[in-house]
């Protein structure tokens, strides 16, 4: 609020021609002198001279002038209680805008810092987040993995691979991928194949566990797998499948006539094929050693602990936070329940409860005729 006021230069120059009128001798309200010639007279006082009189009036509260000396004589403004004998003088008094460095007579402040004082909306505007996409500042957002958007941007497609929006690369399956990851996707079946059989050896190798079965690698695109599984939104990048033939008569297991199967995505970065590997391959190792041992779970929990062990081996620790953030939830949960299990003794004491799972809902009644 800014308002102009005007002196009432009642600037009386009283002429004291009568003797009787001398009798009425007046002190200057300023000096204290006694009057005896002409006067000025300002809010009723009187002064005895032109500087009297200005030191009466109010000063300028940048400058320290008397107001009324500028130009404008007797103009001044009084902001919020304080006086200026000029704008120049009342524009130095302002905040400087955080942005332009202007002075700010408007006083926009931020909410989330409110030392900071902008000029206009316009320079306010520059102090907000930027969408990452389109760039429009923001007074609200969506944050994904530390990445903001506005709420528009947000809803762009997503990246198969990083998960965050705007990926511009739509895939004949219906999936989109960003130009960043597409630059590595596996997308070829050799380097497929042959980042699959590293995945096994690590696991071997790093974690002492592994299988004889004769596994068959397929890399799929989303159509494929959605048509093996018979689900449509399906969360698993991957599937592992274990068919085996049964005598009609005897149920009893044909030798090496089981099929395994572990179909995986194509177009995953090789982090992200890594883990989806190391989470099927550790389905397998379920499958070998703790068949009995059932529930969707126990299986998901489990092969998310063992993939989550390899991802600390290859260095991508990030991808276990995100197992914890899993949507289907059946998923993050299983991972918890193993990372209990694995607070003391990691999978040392997984492994044992495994097997302990794996001992009680084992038939008692199998009875083997190899007498
Ligand atoms: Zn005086
Ligand atoms: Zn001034
Ligand atoms: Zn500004
Ligand atoms: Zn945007
Ligand atoms: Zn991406
Ligand atoms: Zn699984």
């Amino acid at each position: 609020m800014k308002k102009y006021f005007s002196i009432p230069l009642f600037l009386l120059l009283v002429f004291m021609s009568s003797a009787a009128l001398l009798a009425q001798a007046r002190t200057c309200a300023n000096c204290g002198k006694t009057i005896t010639k002409d006067f000025l007279e300002y809010n009723g006082q009187p002064y005895c001279s032109q500087k009297c009189f200005e030191a009466a009036l109010p000063k300028c509260s940048v400058c320290g002038k008397s107001v009324g000396e500028g130009t404008k004589q007797g103009e001044y403004l009084k902001v919020n209680g304080k006086i200026f004998c000029s704008d120049k003088c009342f524009e130095r008094s302002l905040p400087k805008c955080a942005a332009c460095g202007k002075p700010a007579k408007k006083q926009i402040r931020s909410a989330d810092d409110v030392s900071k004082v902008y000029c206009s909306q316009e320079c306010y505007q520059t102090s907000l987040p930027k969408c990452e996409l389109c760039q429009n500042p923001l007074n609200s957002w969506k944050e994904m993995s530390g990445h903001i958007y506005c709420n528009q941007c947000a809803d762009l497609p997503k990246c198969l691979d990083c998960r965050l929006p705007g990926a511009s690369i739509e895939l004949p399956d219906g999936r989109h991928i960003c130009q960043a990851c597409e630059k590595e996707a596996v997308i070829s079946r050799d380097q497929a194949q042959k980042l699959f059989e590293k995945v096994r050896a690590d696991i071997k190798q790093q974690l002492n566990l592994s299988t004889d079965h004769r596994i068959t690698f397929k890399l799929v695109d989303a159509r494929e797998l959605g048509r093996i599984t018979g689900v449509t939104v399906f969360s698993e990048q991957g599937l592992y499948s274990h068919k085996w033939k049964t005598y009609q008569t005897a149920k009893t297991k044909v030798p090496d006539s089981d099929t395994f199967v572990i179909y995986i995505l194509s177009h995953l970065t090789p982090k992200y094929f890594y883990n989806i590997a190391a989470h099927e391959l550790a389905h397998d190792i379920h499958d070998a050693y703790f068949p009995y041992a059932k529930g969707r779970e126990l299986e998901e929990g489990f092969a998310e602990y063992v993939s989550s062990l390899m991802n600390a081996c290859w260095g991508n620790d990030s991808l276990n936070l995100e197992k914890l953030q899993n949507q289907e939830k059946i998923y993050a949960q299983g991972y918890q329940r193993f990372l209990k299990i694995a607070e003391k003794n990691g999978l040392t004491d997984v492994l044992a409860y495994m097997e302990k799972q794996n001992k009680a809902s084992k038939p008692k009644t199998i009875k083997k005729k190899t007498k």
